[in-house]
């Protein structure tokens, strides 16, 4: 599978890019793709970044306009699987707001995206290995909006802070007295993932605006009981859709707005930092350095798995930001 052969030979972060078709405004403005996929099955994206020139960037995997979330999520899921086999795994979505990140993650009912697929998938296979392993699956779903966090399950939350601490020390991170929605079937799944999302919207005048600008985090937690030897295992596996990681305008550069795009940069940056330590194999991972860090730090490092989907626009118009988000991911690798 690709997903392991690749594992072998490098580091335990992999980066697949996943550019969007023109939309229909951008078409009837005239702006044209830039993209180019001569040679994605090599796993190399080219930009036109004007006259002939042409930047290329290489990544482990390259999804086109054309392909569609079966596809995207056939070379998924051996990672993801690979939680239910105890392994801390973490998936997010990197990008521009409006390139895709909440389709390739959330998707639509129709055409479901990377969380529900997993989750389906678990399902399957635990059913599958029931005589010997007894699996239980929860769900958290979390917001992370100006460095807080926020139990998007819990429609009562307290007024406490929630606060991320770490079991005995060393065993896991987890946040007291954040909801774990035990989920037995797929059924019950799509709902939980539903509730959350509506969460989401509860006190923004405006839902897309605002959950571009936080980050929206899954979190499936898995225990294992080997029925054989009565061996137990805790695993987790983060699925996140990153806040957008386009720059502020200028004349947006103040009061309320001016904050959050710092919070933004900065756990963007985190991110950026922590996954280049890693690649690096540098001796301190700096995880503590944004809430989007430290909640992932098991599931980034150490023997777990990461992928990111850098998602990106095909059109002219977004050459700075495609770049940027280009040049980012390159860091990873
Ligand atoms: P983001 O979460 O990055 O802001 P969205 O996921 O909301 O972006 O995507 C923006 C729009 O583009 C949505 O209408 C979405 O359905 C559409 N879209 C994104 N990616 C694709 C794709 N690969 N194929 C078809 N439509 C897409
Ligand atoms: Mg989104």
């Amino acid at each position: 599978r690709l997903f392991n052969e690749l594992q072998e030979s490098k580091g335990n972060i992999r980066v697949f890019c996943r550019c969007r078709p023109l939309n229909k405004d951008e078409i009837s403005s005239g702006y044209k793709a830039i993209a180019d996929f001569d040679t994605a099955r090599d796993g190399e994206i080219g930009i036109l970044t004007g006259g002939a020139t042409k930047k290329t960037f290489k990544f482990d995997r390259i999804f086109t306009p054309k392909d569609d979330q079966a596809d995207v999520y056939a070379d998924a899921s051996p990672l993801v699987t690979s939680v239910l086999d105890g392994y801390n795994v973490c998936i997010f979505a990197y990008g521009q707001t409006g390139t895709g990140k909440t389709f390739t993650m959330e998707g639509t009912e129709r055409k479901r995206g990377v969380n529900y697929r997993t989750l389906e998938e678990l399902f399957k296979i635990a059913e599958e290995r029931k005589e010997t392993v007894s699996y239980d699956i929860s769900v958290s779903v979390l917001e992370v909006y100006n460095e807080q966090i926020r139990d998007l399950l819990n429609s009562n939350p307290s007024s406490k802070k929630l606060e991320i601490r770490q079991a005995g020390g060393e065993g896991l991170h987890h946040i007291p007295g954040v909801v774990e929605a035990k989920v037995e079937s797929t059924e019950e799944v799509w709902d939980v993932l539903q509730a959350g999302s509506n969460a989401r919207a509860v006190g923004s005048n405006n839902v897309n605006e605002h959950s571009s600008r936080s980050h929206c985090m899954l979190c499936i937690m898995v225990k294992a009981k080997n029925l054989m030897n009565g061996e137990c295992t805790k695993s987790k596996l983060w699925l996140v859709d990153l806040a957008g990681s386009e720059r502020l305008a200028k004349t947006d550069a103040q009061g309320e707005r001016l904050k959050e795009a710092q919070n933004i940069n900065r756990s963007l940056s985190a991110l950026g930092d922590v996954i280049s330590a890693l690649a690096n194999k540098s001796t301190h991972i700096p995880y503590r350095n944004s809430k989007l860090t430290h909640l992932l730090q098991d599931s980034l490092g150490g023997d777990s798995k990461a992928l990111m989907f850098v998602q990106i626009s095909p059109s002219d118009n977004d050459l700075g930001e495609t770049l940027s988000s280009l040049n980012f991911a390159s860091r990873v690798r």
